[in-house]
């Protein structure tokens, strides 16, 4: 006793420091190989002084852009007067990766070594927050504890996806958050230019593209699409909007480009082009305007305006890859139009997906033609995946998973990547898209799926958070949206899984949180998060656990969770009925019968459902629970009404529970639906004590 006692005392300390020692260098993205070693560098004077082997116009962007950080360094013509000397190393193999440098500090100053103007880049990124981190005050930080870091990214997509149609996000705003995605070493800047809501790129060919559509009377879009979609003029009082001009697009193009972040366009065909058949009613299906928002694919004309686009376009971007769009359309248009079936029947097409492919590949050839690349969301694999093409799998890792294994490049951004989702409880955070991502659950998220083998690995780029903006309308709410869990995005592209570590990182993420505070971003904060639904993190024990379970109607096959277990398994659900612990019901009631095996004493019966207007999840309208002897004759116990409005925004959580003194050997739950075809009834766990 008193042994175990005194190994205790003895192991105390060494715990409490494990716990509460801070990592240092504490660093976003996590380096691939650190050592710190004991020892401070002191600068030769009273600030550090630099030189870089850069030449002309590298140097220029290199010396601007440490001039507008936080840190001041001094650059100096002469190598050997220098405190840190940025070098070109094109011979060391492991600087091959152009993204790739190497940090030494030790008595002799700070050698920095990079095959690239874009590796010396990224090694300032991390030698400025290992200064944050040394000294109080950043400006004047003229020193530097001894480090050894070697660092190369896992990934070379890294990337920050932001809708500017569903509502318009100015330059300010973007070049503040470019800014941040290059500190973090994100890489990509994929520009969301057009879409239902809104064209936001100047077409000088065009006009009436902007003139027409990139204007609304609304300024929420939920509200706009309720009061019928329509488009204003830009002097209209009314008029919230905007786009912008060519210069505008140079602009962001050349400030992204000094941050070594390429911006990747987006032009959305032949779906979500509400906007541009709006302003050119012609290239639809019926040829008139606010009837729908697909292009059609039968009319010649369709591809020589998305030709005359790519035109403008093309020279304004220089990245490698053209985003296409490809998502969501709804095919159901070409079916029932001439010109579109002509088309089927003259290429040979079977089908309305194959039709949409038909439109892909046309307009791959054509990008390729211009020594550009397509890029698609991951319906463009429907109907046939043109020759080149690379994919974004966004509705689950099926579409990248699929695409590596046949030989094309993928980037990953399903669900845990859509940074408009809640990030806490969706019960007391703004209105999400419609799920719920905390930032442990975006970092736990490894964008390289394990059932790919090595050779089909290397087809996936990289990753990418997505801001949509649905319920984003102000700057404000997308900079607390995207903070902090572009930093999970920046992590995961980055760092290998082996350096991974969500304590460290939470830890260093508060500390970039408090930092963006400072600089007036206005961020979500670590320190008051909830966290999951309480009621999902332990398993409950209860009489039914195991038993089973008959279904007098069938659970939705999308929503299957565990299918005939889910319900008597113990595990309740979490804040997301996507997660696989919530059982969905479609149209239809929720009904099952238990059986306890032999007759029981019970005293309660209980179970829990969800509400998301927004999703069409809705309450049951009353619920009845019946028990049996012998399974066919049930005696009602309980009948429950629900007094919650259908049309109830918020999120909501609600547990219909009978409880008194019974026995009985079958419990009958039944959950009447409120009669909506397509709505849903959701639970997770009908508990029996
Ligand atoms: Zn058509």
């Amino acid at each position: 006793m008193k042994k175990t006692f005194l190994f205790f005392l003895l192991l105390l300390p060494l715990i409490v420091s494990a716990q509460t020692e801070k990592a240092f260098p504490d660093l976003i993205p996590y380096p691939q190989y650190v050592v710190k070693d004991a020892g401070i560098y002191q600068a030769k004077s009273d600030v550090l002084t630099y030189y870089s082997d850069l030449k002309g116009q590298q140097a220029r962007d290199f010396d601007a852009h440490l001039a507008t950080s936080d840190w001041k360094l001094r650059a100096v013509n002469k190598k050997s007067k220098a405190d840190i000397f940025f070098q070109i190393d094109t011979v060391d193999p492991q600087l091959v990766n152009e993204e790739s440098y190497r940090i030494e500090i030790n008595k002799r100053g700070i050698m920095v070594s990079a095959s690239t103007d874009a590796g010396l880049f990224y090694a300032y990124q991390t030698l400025l927050q290992v200064a944050e981190q040394t000294s109080t005050d950043v400006k004047t930080c003229n020193s530097l504890p001894f480090l050894k870091i070697f660092d190369t990214p896992r990934l070379g997509w890294r990337g920050w996806h932001m809708d500017v149609s569903r509502h318009f996000f100015d330059k300010a705003f973007l070049k503040r958050q470019l800014r941040n995605m290059a500190r973090y070493k994100l890489n990509k800047f994929h520009w969301h230019l057009t879409d239902d809501p809104g064209w936001r790129i100047e077409i000088k060919r065009y006009p009436e593209l902007t003139q027409k559509t990139a204007y609304r009377p609304q300024h929420l879009f939920t509200e706009w699409t309720a009061q019928g979609m329509k488009f204003c003029n830009a002097a209209d009082p009314q008029a919230y909007g905007g786009y912008y001009t060519q210069d505008d697009v140079c602009e962001i193009v050349e400030f992204a480009r000094k941050l070594h972040i390429t911006v990747v366009p987006e032009i959305e065909m032949p779906g979500h082009s509400w906007e541009v058949l709006a302003a050119k009613p012609e290239l639809g299906c019926t040829g008139k305007p606010y009837a729908n928002g697909e292009m059609c694919i039968g009319n010649e004309e369709t591809f020589v305006f998305l030709k005359n686009v790519l035109d403008e376009v093309l020279p304004l971007f220089p990245s490698a890859y053209i985003h296409i769009g490809g998502d969501e359309a709804n095919r159901s248009h070409w079916e029932k139009c001439e010109k579109c079936q002509k088309r089927m029947q003259a290429e040979n097409l079977k089908d309305v997906k194959e039709l949409q492919s038909y439109l892909t590949r046309r307009i791959e050839k054509y990008l390729e033609s211009k020594g550009r690349h397509l890029l698609g969301w991951d319906e463009i694999i429907e109907g046939g995946l043109s020759p080149n093409a690379t994919v974004m799998s966004w509705r689950g890792e099926e579409g990248g998973i699929v695409s590596a294994q046949a030989g094309h490049d993928a980037v990953m951004t399903p669900w845990v990547c859509y940074l408009d989702n809640a990030q806490d409880d969706p019960r007391l955070e703004p209105r999400g898209v419609g799920g719920y991502v905390s930032l442990k659950k975006t970092y736990d998220y490894d964008p390289v799926p394990k059932v790919l083998n090595e050779k089909e690995s290397k087809h996936i780029l990289g990753i990418q958070g997505n801001v949509w903006a649905e319920h984003i309308p102000t700057p404000a709410r997308a900079e607390y949206m995207i903070y902090p869990r572009i930093f999970a995005i920046a992590e995961n592209g980055w760092t290998v899984p082996s350096q991974k570590s969500y304590t460290r990182f939470h830890h260093a993420a508060q500390r970039e949180l408090d930092r963006l505070k400072t600089l007036g971003f206005r961020t979500f904060d670590l320190r008051y998060e909830h966290g999951d639904r309480k009621e999902s993190l332990t398993p409950v024990r209860h009489k039914a656990l195991g038993k089973k379970v008959t279904y007098n109607m069938p659970y939705s096959p999308k929503y299957v969770a565990s299918g005939d277990a889910t319900l008597v398994d113990g595990k309740r659900g979490t804040f997301n009925y996507q997660e696989g612990f919530w059982q969905g019901f479609e149209t239809h009631d929720f009904d099952v019968t238990i059986d306890l095996d032999e007759v029981t004493d019970i005293h309660k019966v209980s179970a829990c459902f969800m509400q998301r207007n927004d999703q069409w999840i809705w309450m049951p309208r009353e619920v009845v629970i019946s028990i049996s002897d012998d399974g066919k004759n049930f005696t009602e116990i309980h009948r429950e009404g629900c007094d919650i409005d259908p049309e109830n925004p918020a999120v909501l959580f609600q547990y219909f529970t009978w409880e008194g003194n019974k026995r009985a050997r079958f419990v009958r739950y039944h959950a009447i639906a409120n009669g909506r075809v397509g709505g849903w009834l959701f639970t997770d766990e009908v508990i029996v004590e």
